[in-house]
């Protein structure tokens, strides 16, 4: 039988931790790794989507935002065009800008929290995982995601404003665990960007550690920082395609395990409790 596919949101409200970059690497991961998994872009700036290898997002015919449009007003659509098939054997609902001016009508939509997962509901049982890629807020879209998801993942730069901003973010995904979606669970932290060299960037890995590491997991791989990852979303492809030997490949490689390692472990641990 097929497991029941996981929701999975990327958020941070920081621009820059490098949200996109594992979205994308741990999507390709997890298709490398047999899954079924569809991406989706929820960022008006559609980086997810450029760099997925669709350099020009405003030409798309359809995005997430005609596809939300939709199933707000109760239409049906032709997902054979909105769902895009990537070369590296993701699927992805790219986004553009219009997207932006969604969010601002999303305000006045009924049960306007849940319009996404409204959205992915018959979609997502073709999948094991869905990724969904925020955009840097705690707007509608970002609490649209939470919605959705049943876990979120939190890329955090190791330094010490990322560390600073965690705090309201946990706020946030509480509250929408407490009012909306009381299944969430927080997948874990992930430091990113990491130059393992350096006493400063241990220092804050370590503090995040001790900070947080009791309430949330704090995933064992850390994403080194690397000229070659940052050159990934030109290229269109993922570190395994670029840089298929080099470190960041091997932590997203890594990283990857470790998201199936705990669904695993999870899973053992559900039929256990049935029993
Ligand atoms: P976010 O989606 O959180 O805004 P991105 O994934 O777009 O973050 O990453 C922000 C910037 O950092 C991008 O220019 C990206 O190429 C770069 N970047 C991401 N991961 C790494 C890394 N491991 N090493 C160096 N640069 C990185
Ligand atoms: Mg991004």
């Amino acid at each position: 039988m097929k497991e029941k596919p996981t929701v999975m949101a990327v958020v941070n409200q920081k621009g820059g931790t490098a949200k996109t970059t594992t979205v994308e690497n741990l999507g390709i991961g997890l298709a490398k790794a047999g899954k079924k998994v569809l991406l989706v872009d929820c960022d008006p700036q559609a980086s997810l989507t450029i760099c997925l290898g669709y350099p020009r997002p405003d030409e798309l015919p359809v995005t997430l935002t005609e596809l939300l449009t939709a199933s707000i007003n109760e239409q049906t659509v032709d997902l054979t065009k909105g769902i895009l098939h990537q070369k590296e054997g993701v699927d992805l609902i790219p986004s553009n800008i219009a997207l932006a001016g969604l969010e601002v009508a999303l305000v006045n939509t009924m049960n306007r929290e849940r319009v996404l997962k409204q959205f992915l509901e018959p979609i997502k049982g073709a999948y094991d995982y869905v990724l969904l890629d925020c955009m840097p807020s705690l707007g509608m879209l970002t609490v649209n995601a939470l919605t959705a998801a049943d876990t979120t993942l939190i890329p955090v730069q190791a330094n010490y404003l990322s560390a600073n901003g965690l705090e309201q973010l946990l706020q946030t995904v509480n509250k929408v665990k407490r009012q909306i979606n009381p299944k969430l669970r927080i997948e874990g932290i992930l430091l990113t960007m990491v130059d393992g060299r350096t006493n400063y960037a241990r220092d804050i890995s370590n503090l995040i550690r001790e900070t947080y590491g009791s309430r949330i997991k704090i995933f064992d791989s850390v994403i080194p920082r690397s000229t070659r990852a940052a050159e990934i979303s030109a290229e269109g492809k993922s570190i395994f395609a670029y840089d298929p030997k080099g470190k960041v490949a091997a932590a997203y490689e890594d990283m990857t395990k470790e998201v199936l390692k705990n669904a695993e472990k999870r899973r053992k641990h559900q039929l256990e409790q049935l029993r």
